[in-house]
């Protein structure tokens, strides 16, 4: 089977709906067709100040919802990355194979650069794509799927597996990217034209996965919606209500145009009222399920314990021919 590989930085104290339906959903539905790997990327989470206790809590809960979510450990294999020390092993080689320039180049850090300030940003973030490079070229791959924000990183990771190929012979397949489809993409709710981020500066535009039904459905009620009455859907004229009939569409599985032909005549308060029901009847259950698996920290260990150690056995196999082509030596 051809394999896949994908993950989601523990940096908040839960996944939000932008995680779930633009990320978690499509995994779920990939884990059947693929060899996959779900990682949880505490590496990339330092990159940025991270309190440990809290770091340790968020890799946990990142793992609890994940299953909650439907990633099922015995189709795929789910891992926290820095049990896996091949990731940073990797990352060290790729590093000495990258421009200065060409890493200067990743739009993210340069968005990230501009919200911490120069100095604040470390050489962790800078060098953070690379890692990512890493991630992926451990396992092979024969595809990643992400968010069109992931884009570039991506295809960094084909151009690095071209040039370690062509300077030390064929090692690294090339990875496809797999960018999901555009209704995949949510907007924070106070500020729609923003994508919905762990790291939004407020928690009132975000619909959090462990979020109680009640906030849940204060959130939607609360949502920013565009001048005018209508009901339709219109990015660039009507980015709140855009989003609100995409979330709705994304989780009923009803098309937009469908959602929009029942709403003719009705007003915005009823598609959020509606919405709101729709939405908390289905984060209800993996919310529960998450917090269930909660309870016992030391069996979701024990899970990630199994995981690593599946990881492992791919990723050690491919450092070890990436150490012995750039030159190092044996293990006597
Ligand atoms: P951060 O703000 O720290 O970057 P994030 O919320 O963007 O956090 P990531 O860990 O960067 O989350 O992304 C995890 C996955 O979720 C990626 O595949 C990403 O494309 C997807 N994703 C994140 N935000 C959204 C969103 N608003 N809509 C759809 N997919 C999203
Ligand atoms: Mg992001």
């Amino acid at each position: 089977r051809q394999r896949i590989l994908s993950g989601m930085q523990p940096s908040a104290d839960s996944l939000h709906l932008g995680n779930y339906l633009g990320a978690l959903v499509n995994w779920v539905r990939l884990q059947d067709q693929y060899d996959a790997y779900f990682f949880i990327p505490d590496l990339h989470a330092i990159t940025v100040p991270q309190d440990p206790a809290d770091l340790r809590q968020r890799t946990r809960v990142t793992a609890a919802q994940y299953i909650a979510g439907g990633v099922d450990v015995d189709k795929a294999t789910l891992f926290v990355q820095s049990q896996v020390p091949e990731h940073a092993q990797l990352a060290w080689v790729l590093n000495c194979l990258t421009g200065f320039g060409e890493a200067s180049r990743m739009t993210q850090f340069k968005d990230k650069q501009q919200r911490f300030g120069a100095d604040a940003a470390s050489v962790g973030l800078f060098t953070y794509p690379i890692l990512q490079v890493a991630d992926i070229l451990l396992y092979n791959p024969h595809g990643v799927p992400v968010g069109e924000d992931q884009r570039q990183h991506v295809e960094l990771s084909r151009d690095l597996a071209k040039r370690f190929n062509s300077r030390f012979g064929e090692t690294f397949i090339v990875p496809e990217v797999f960018v999901q489809k555009e209704a995949a993409k949510i907007y924070d709710l106070q500020n729609p034209t923003a994508k919905m981020s762990k790291s939004a500066a407020s928690p009132a535009g975000l619909i959090n996965l462990l979020d109680p039904d009640k906030v849940i459905a204060k959130r939607i009620k609360s949502a920013v919606t565009d001048d005018g009455t209508e009901i339709r859907f219109d990015r660039e004229e009507k980015p709140g209500v855009s989003n609100l009939l995409s979330i709705y569409s994304l989780i009923s599985g009803r098309s937009v145009d469908t959602l929009v032909k029942e709403y003719e005549g009705k007003m915005y308060g009823h598609l959020k009222v509606d919405l709101a029901e729709v939405v908390t009847e289905h984060i209800r259950p993996i919310r529960e399920r998450a917090l269930y698996l909660l309870e016992d920290p030391a069996e979701l260990d024990r899970l990630l314990a199994v995981g690593a150690a599946k990881a492992r056995e791919t990723a050690s196999a491919t450092l070890a021919d990436v150490y012995s082509k750039v030159g190092f030596l044996p293990l006597g």
